[in-house]
């Protein structure tokens, strides 16, 4: 008998049909002779919907985030009953568990908590009693017992470090895709799955936007071994399989290409070139709580210079108003400029660390499309440029061809 952890996203579950369908899987595999625990998200555009709702009745203020986890918590709730019941009526044995009466324990920061500590003894205990466990995605609880939610994409987490915290023989993540492809398969048609990717590689593509698995639930999965198989609710072919780092690995230079899509680019023009004027820029970034992406700052030319960074286009009025209190300690001549409208496109790979000539392979690629390249920067095993949005998808498929990564 095996210990198996499931997670199914809000397509998987996104009706009534749909749910059926997960109940099936769900029941055949218990009845295969496993174990269960399901994580199962929000219907698909519920979370969309529940902050969209949220903003219509404050429009004058950002809602209390205490008030959104309470409010954002109910699409899993939601999704584990209907499971549960639907599990029930197919003649299994299933019991619903949110986030806190599971023992999912966080920190306090709301909208994006970080899990703490996880005590299944309730878990163990339904297992133990024959029942399928169908858990709530995306939350917890604080050690005062506050609903919290574990930022976007958070069921990913909760199934993976779940997984971790009952020492599961199988944790799979169930989607709308066959695994993780060498690109986003919706824009690139071309993309081939993928049969395993290390943890590094999968971080790198969720955090340079393949949404397909939440960075934050990759690193924590990398931080205690958790191997995970991606793998379709819609059929049973197999998946990818991300794991710990194999000698073969390396030999594969580019493993994937990632996208990202509303982008923004702040540009502070002459800047005096001394000590402080950076730590200016972005403390006052920080403490507006905004994360940046990319920075890019210019040879000094008379004593001034530019500084440019990339940052979410939905921080941009953020970032703007918290830059234009700390203009005037950047210099006489100091200008702010903004820019929505741009994209990130990426390549991936730890073969990237033993082979040279990736990034100018990439800028050729982009050159022979007569796309222009805006800011770029490299790491260890990932290239990354900015482009013009609506250039984006034809950027990364001509990289994704120049890679020899097509089908
Ligand atoms: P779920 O609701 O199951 O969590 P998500 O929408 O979060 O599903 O993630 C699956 C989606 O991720 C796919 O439908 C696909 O469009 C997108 N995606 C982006 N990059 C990739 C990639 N490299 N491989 C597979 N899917 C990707
Ligand atoms: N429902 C949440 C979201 O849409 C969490 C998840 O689906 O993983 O972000
Ligand atoms: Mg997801």
């Amino acid at each position: 008998m095996a210990l198996i952890v499931q997670k199914y996203g809000g397509t998987s579950v996104g009706n009534p049909e749909r749910i059926r369908n997960c109940a099936r899987r769900i029941l055949e595999t218990q009845r295969a002779g496993n174990q269960v625990v399901a994580v199962v998200s929000a219907m698909s555009g519920v979370t969309d919907t529940l902050i969209k709702l949220a903003r219509e009745v404050s429009p004058e203020c950002e809602p209390v985030e205490r008030e959104m986890d309470v409010l954002l918590a109910t699409g899993e709730q939601t999704t584990i009953a209907l499971t549960a019941m639907a599990i029930n009526a197919l003649g299994g044995k299933a019991v619903s568990l949110t986030g806190a009466q599971a023992g999912i324990s966080t920190d306090r920061v709301h909208t994006k908590a970080r899990i703490v500590n996880i005590t299944p003894d309730a878990v163990h205990k339904m297992l133990d009693d024959g029942n399928i466990v169908m858990l709530a995605g995306f939350q917890g609880e604080t050690a005062s017992g506050e609903i919290t939610t574990l930022g976007r994409g958070g069921s990913d987490l909760t199934a993976i470090a779940m997984a971790a915290a009952i020492k599961a023989d199988l944790c799979q993540i169930y989607t709308d895709v066959d695994g993780v492809y060498t690109c986003d398969p919706r824009v690139v048609k071309t993309a081939r799955k993928i049969d395993e990717i290390s943890y590094e590689e999968m971080l790198e593509m969720a955090s340079s936007g393949s949404k397909v698995m939440q960075s934050r639930s990759v690193e924590f999965a990398n931080k205690f071994g958790v191997r995970f198989e991606v793998r379709s609710s819609m059929n049973h072919n197999p998946g990818t399989i991300v794991k710990e780092e194999t000698p073969g690995m390396e030999s594969v230079v580019v493993r994937g290409v990632s996208l990202e899509r509303n982008q923004a680019k702040v540009t502070i023009d002459d800047v005096a070139d001394r000590p402080g004027i950076s730590a200016a820029i972005f403390g006052a970034i920080t403490q507006a709580n905004i994360t940046i992406d990319m920075i890019v700052q210019n040879v000094s030319f008379d004593g001034i210079t530019d500084i440019s960074f990339t940052l979410s286009a939905a921080d941009l009025p953020k970032a703007e108003a918290a830059l234009k209190a700390v203009l005037p300690n950047l210099g006489d001549k100091a200008t702010l400029r903004t820019q929505g409208g741009i994209a990130k496109v990426s390549v991936v790979g730890i073969g990237m660390r033993s082979h040279s000539g990736v990034a100018a392979k990439m800028f050729k690629a982009l050159a022979d499309a007569k796309i222009n390249i805006q800011m770029i920067s490299t790491s260890e095993i990932k290239t990354a440029v900015i482009v013009e949005e609506t250039e984006v998808e034809n950027a990364a498929r001509v990289v994704h061809t120049a890679f020899g990564l097509d089908a």
